[in-house]
């Protein structure tokens, strides 16, 4: 059963405001929670926006700094961490390089934090020169285990998907998967679309499948605040792969973009949220791969 009950999740949600068809009741502007059945995984979230941290016997382990909707969310971040422990954070690692989730990295920096991000990632931050973003200290190319006193976190690169720099960040202990954008836990990707590879994204969903654990944190809040599960990716994939037939199919019969944008319907999605307002994110960017092959 498609469990798609959330509010909409987009990489670029630039206000604080709520969908309109959200039943998410107001929330705090920000708030810390650890997750259950854990002794020290925490979820930060500031507006639409969450990153993970961990706190290990020898420091803090964080996921980025979110400080992009609004300045001082890192620096609340990192004053919600210090509420928690007084380790210092050690780590800051970027979950794929879209300034969303990763601006406002200075507070950690300060802090003496050193900065993780695949390859890609550095190289586009280092042509943007984006003034509020950290670059990375350090790269990886495909797989890198941080061990940090009693934890280990394990990142990996899946391929392409919503950027080319993902990262997927993995607690193999507490079976806990970090990773932002390319899952939309329970709902209809929409401007997450705009530079996606949608091909490759589905073999990325493959590998996070084949992978192991149990509870997936989104960068964005799910429904309720629930955790993803390997369901929510499949259920994900199934739905990408039906749009991206339906689009192929207009495609060829010559109808993208504008008569696509009007005509192409997929009415077994039309109770998930976010259809409405993202089907047309969706069909554009399967516009451009069927209608151009780009
Ligand atoms: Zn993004």
């Amino acid at each position: 059963m498609l469990r798609f009950t959330a509010l909409i999740l987009l990489c670029a949600a630039t206000a604080a405001v709520s969908p309109a068809w959200s039943q998410t009741p107001a929330q705090p502007i920000f708030a810390t929670t650890k997750v259950e059945g854990t002794d020290n995984v925490y979820i930060f979230r500031y507006l639409n926006h969450q990153a993970m941290f961990v706190v290990t016997s020898a420091g803090v382990i964080a996921t980025d700094p979110i400080g992009y909707v609004r300045r001082e969310a890192s620096q609340v971040y990192l004053d919600e961490i210090k509420k928690i422990t007084s380790q210092p954070v050690k780590y800051a690692i970027y979950s794929h390089h879209h300034y969303d989730h990763i601006a406002g990295g200075k507070p950690f920096k300060d802090a003496g934090a050193t900065f993780v991000a695949h390859t890609r990632a550095k190289e586009r931050l280092a042509q943007l020169k984006d003034p509020h973003t950290v670059l990375p200290d350090e790269t990886l190319q495909r797989k890198r285990t941080i061990t940090l006193g009693d934890t280990t976190i394990e990142l990996s690169y899946v391929g392409l998907n919503h950027s080319d720099s993902t990262l997927v960040m993995r607690l193999p202990k507490q079976k806990i998967l970090f990773a932002v954008d390319f899952i939309p836990v329970g709902s209809v990707p929409g401007r997450g679309m705009i530079d996606s590879y949608p091909l490759e994204w589905e073999g990325s969903l493959k590998r996070v499948l084949a992978m192991d654990w149990k509870w997936l944190i989104p960068g964005h809040p799910a429904p309720g605040d629930r955790l993803g599960t390997k369901q929510d990716v499949q259920n994900l994939l199934a739905m990408l792969q039906d749009m991206l037939a339906e689009v192929r199919e207009a495609a060829r019969a010559g109808k993208c973009w504008d008569a696509a944008e009007k005509e192409v319907k997929l009415e077994k999605y039309a109770s998930v949220p976010g259809y409405e307002q993202n089907l047309p994110f969706v069909v554009r960017r399967y516009c451009g791969l069927w209608g151009r092959g780009t």
